[in-house]
C-alpha cells in the first residue's frame, strides 16, 4: 500500500516489534489481525485500529488477518459481517484469502475446554449468575470459592459433555476456569469459560447450545492463527494475565498482547452500543448516516480513504487515554480533497440578478479552471447569460462596515466572467424581501481585470439561471454540543446533548451545468462554500442530492498558527 507523504513516528509498538524481529522471538514474523465483533458497523476508532494492524504488518513484510470475533450469537448479523468487509475493504486494506471467524473454532475451543478440565483447570459451576457475582468479591474483598469447585474431573467433564448437549437450561450451570478466587486481578478469579445459551448462531446454527465467553475465545482464537502481536485497547490489559494463562495451560502458541489508548473524538460517540442507540431511537437516518462517526457515515459525507488513513497515523499511539479534536480530522480530508477535488460552482441560497446592459440572447462560455492545484485537471467552459443566480448572503442592501460583497451601487467581480455593479433592487410587494437584482456588467472585464485599473474588493460565485442544474444540498454540524457528549452528569444522558441543527436540508440549490449526472460518491468543492460529495443513497438519475463534507474554514490550521505564535 502506498505510504502517506507523513512519515510516521516511531511509538512503543514498532519498538516492541522491532524487539522481537532483533531476538527472533517468532522466527521473524509480524503476523496482526483485525479482530471486529460483528454487532455493528466499524466507525473511525476502528479505523485506528485497522490502520495499526494492517499498516505494521505491511511495514515489516508481514501479513494481517480479518478474523470475526462472533462468540455472541444473540447481538451477531451478517449485516454487519458484509459492512464491515466492505469498510476494510474501502480503507484501502487486503486480508486476501485470511477471513477468520471465532465460531470456526468452536470444536477446537471445546477440546480446549476439555483439555483444562482433564488437568483440574476448569469446572462446572451450577451456582446462579448472581450467585458467581456476589462470590466474586470486589477490589478490596477477596472472593469466595464456589461449593462446586472441587467436583471430580470425572463429574466435571460429564456435566460440561451434557452442557454441550442441550441438558440444561440457559444460565443452570457455566464451566469455569480453577484459578485464584483471591487474586487482586478480578479477571483471574475463577472466570467464566462457557455459558449455556439455546440460540441460533449466524454461522454455525443450531450446532451448539454453549458458547464461549469472549475471554476463552479471543486469545486462543490469536494462537490458532499464529499471531504474533495481538495489538488491543487498554481495557484489556488486565485481561491479558488471563490470557496467557489459557495460553499457558494450554501449551499452544503464545501471540504478544499489546495494548494501546483507543481513539476518542471530541464531539463524538464513539461505541457501538450508543451508536446503535442513535440509529434505533431515530435520531439518525442510520448506523451510515453522514453525520454518523462510522466508516459508511464518513464515506457517504464524502471522505476520502486517504484523509482516514492519514489522520490515523497523524494521531498515532500512546498508552494514556485523551481526547482527539475533530478538527484534525476536518482538517486531513480539506488536505486531501484541496488536491483532488475538482472547482466548481454551485447557488445554495440563490438571489436571481438580471444583468440590464446584457443581451438577452447572448451566452457565453467562459473558460474556467478545474484545479488550481493541479494544472494537470485542466480547464472546463461555463456558460454565462443575462440572468443568473449569486448567493442571497453575498447581498445586502444596508451593508455594514466590513461587509464588501454586492450592495447598491457597489461592484464584485463574478468569478471567471465580468465586473458587474448593483443598479436596483426588486422586493416582493408585500414581504418587502429581496427578490430580484438589477446589475449591470462591464464588457471590458471578461475574465480579467479592469483595463482602467480599478479595483473590487469581493469576487462572487454565480451560475446562470437558464443553464443551471437544480439540486438538493444537505449541510451538516456537529452530531452533539458538547466536546464530550459521553461525560456523565449524573441523571443527563449523551442523547440530551444532540444538537438539534446538525442538519439542514437546501431543496432548491443552483450548480454549474457540469455537474449535471454527477456520480454518486463523486466530491467537488463548491467554490467558497466547501467539498461536497453526491449523496450515495438519495440521488437518482432525475434528483441529484449532495452532502457537504466539509466547510473551507479550517479551524485546525488556526489553532496551530495561534499554538506557534504563542509559542506553547
Ligand atoms: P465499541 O466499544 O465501539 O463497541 P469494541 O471494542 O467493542 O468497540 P470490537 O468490534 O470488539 O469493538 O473492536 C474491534 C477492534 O477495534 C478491537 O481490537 C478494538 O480494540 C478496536 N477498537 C474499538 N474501538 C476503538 C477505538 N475507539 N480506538 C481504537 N481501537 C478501537
Ligand atoms: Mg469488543
Amino acid at each position: 500500500m502506498k505510504r502517506t507523504e507523513f512519515t510516521p513516528p516511531p511509538n512503543f509498538i514498532r519498538n516492541i516489534i522491532e524487539e522481537d524481529l532483533k531476538t527472533n522471538k517468532y522466527g521473524g514474523r509480524v503476523h496482526t489481525r483485525f479482530p471486529p465483533e460483528p454487532n455493528g458497523y466499524l466507525h473511525i476508532g476502528h479505523a485506528k485500529s485497522i490502520c495499526l494492524n494492517f499498516g505494521l504488518a505491511a511495514e515489516y513484510g508481514g501479513v494481517c488477518n480479518l478474523r470475526f470475533d462472533d462468540t455472541n450469537p444473540t447481538k451477531e448479523e451478517e449485516e454487519y459481517v458484509a459492512s464491515i468487509k466492505e469498510d476494510v475493504r474501502w480503507l484501502g486494506f487486503d486480508w486476501e484469502d485470511r477471513e477468520y471467524y471465532a465460531s470456526d473454532y468452536f470444536d477446537q475451543l471445546y477440546e480446549y475446554a476439555v483439555q483444562l478440565i482433564k488437568a483440574g483447570k476448569a469446572y462446572v459451576d451450577s451456582l446462579s449468575a448472581e450467585e458467581i457475582r456476589e462470590f466474586r468479591g470486589t477490589l478490596t474483598e477477596p472472593g469466595r470459592e464456589s461449593p462446586y469447585r472441587n467436583r471430580s474431573v470425572e463429574e466435571n467433564l460429564d456435566l460440561f459433555e451434557r452442557m454441550r448437549a442441550g441438558e440444561f437450561e440457559d444460565g443452570a450451570c457455566v464451566l469455569r476456569a480453577k484459578i485464584d478466587m483471591t487474586s487482586p486481578n478480578l479477571n483471574m478469579r475463577d472466570p467464566v469459560m462457557y455459558r449455556v445459551l439455546h440460540a441460533s448462531h449466524h454461522r454455525t446454527g443450531d450446532k451448539w447450545c454453549i458458547y464461549p465467553m469472549y475471554d476463552f475465545a479471543h486469545g486462543q482464537s490469536d494462537s490458532i492463527e499464529g499471531i504474533t502481536h495481538s495489538i488491543c485497547t487498554l481495557e484489556f490489559e488486565d485481561h491479558r494475565p488471563l490470557y496467557d494463562w489459557f495460553i499457558e495451560q494450554l501449551n499452544i502458541h503464545h501471540p504478544q498482547q499489546i495494548e494501546f489508548a483507543r481513539l476518542n473524538l471530541t464531539y463524538t460517540v464513539m461505541s457501538k452500543r450508543k451508536l446503535m442507540r442513535l440509529v434505533e431511537e431515530g435520531h439518525v437516518e442510520g448506523w451510515d448516516d453522514p453525520r454518523m462517526p462510522t466508516i459508511s457515515g464518513l464515506r457517504r459525507r464524502g471522505y476520502t480513504p486517504d484523509s482516514i488513513r492519514n489522520f490515523c497515523e497523524r494521531i498515532g499511539v500512546a498508552k494514556k487515554e485523551s481526547m482527539v479534536d475533530i478538527a484534525l480530522l476536518e482538517h486531513c480530508v480539506r488536505e486531501d480533497l484541496n488536491k483532488r477535488a475538482p472547482r466548481v460552482m454551485g447557488v445554495l441560497r440563490p438571489l436571481r440578478v438580471v444583468i440590464d446592459n446584457y443581451p438577452e440572447d447572448r451566452v457565453e462560455e467562459l473558460e474556467a479552471i478545474n484545479n488550481p492545484e493541479d494544472a494537470g485537471m485542466g480547464t472546463r467552459n461555463l456558460p454565462f447569460s443575462k440572468v443568473l443566480y449569486i448567493e442571497r448572503d453575498d447581498f445586502m442592501e444596508d451593508p455594514p462596515k466590513k461587509f464588501f460583497r454586492l450592495s447598491p451601487g457597489r461592484e464584485v467581480r463574478l468569478r471567471y466572467a465580468y465586473f458587474v455593479r448593483c443598479v436596483d433592487v426588486v422586493k416582493d410587494g408585500k414581504t418587502g424581501e429581496v427578490t430580484e437584482l438589477r446589475c449591470t456588467y462591464d464588457p471590458s472585464t471578461r475574465g480579467g481585470d479592469a483595463p482602467d485599473g480599478r479595483k473590487v474588493k469581493a469576487t462572487l460565485h454565480w451560475v446562470s439561471a437558464a443553464h443551471a442544474i437544480r439540486a438538493e444540498v444537505r449541510l451538516y454540524d456537529r452530531l452533539f454540543i458538547k466536546p464530550n457528549p459521553e461525560e456523565d452528569k449524573g441523571d443527563t444522558d449523551f442523547i440530551d446533548y444532540l444538537n438539534p441543527k446538525s442538519l439542514e436540508i437546501l431543496a432548491s440549490c443552483f450548480l454549474e451545468p457540469s455537474l449535471k449526472g454527477a456520480g454518486p460518491g463523486s466530491r467537488y468543492q463548491f467554490e467558497r462554500l466547501g467539498y461536497f460529495c453526491v449523496d450515495s443513497k438519495h440521488s437518482t438519475a432525475n434528483r441529484l442530492v449532495f452532502n457537504r463534507t466539509v466547510t473551507l474554514r479550517d479551524q485546525w490550521a488556526r489553532i496551530q498558527k495561534t499554538v506557534k505564535k504563542k509559542g506553547v
